[in-house]
């Protein structure tokens, strides 16, 4: 419960933590502690790494790491090879 806690002590200042959007909804990342827009929410959801990160943090949870932050976002294409502008928002 703390971590849900400390995460809604972040203030959402209409901004999308991650791509700066303006949004008037907003979810938590499962990927880190950002508040994210309901677009970025789409993208965690599509990425392979979702349900490691999902399990990661329940996990943190049992053992009582309420510090968690996460497993970090990683960029879904970043390691494509020649491909710097990953994302378009
Ligand atoms: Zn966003």
């Amino acid at each position: 419960m703390m971590s849900y806690t400390r995460r809604m002590m972040m203030n959402w200042t209409g901004f999308c933590h991650r791509c700066g959007q303006r949004s008037p909804v907003h979810t938590m990342s499962h990927f880190s502690t950002e508040l994210i827009c309901p677009a970025c929410g789409d993208l965690e959801r599509g990425h392979p790494e979702y349900g490691k990160a999902v399990t990661a943090e329940l996990d943190a949870l049992h053992v009582g790491d309420f510090t968690f932050q996460g497993i970090g976002w990683p960029r879904p294409t970043a390691t494509q090879e020649g491909d710097n502008e990953p994302f378009t928002f």
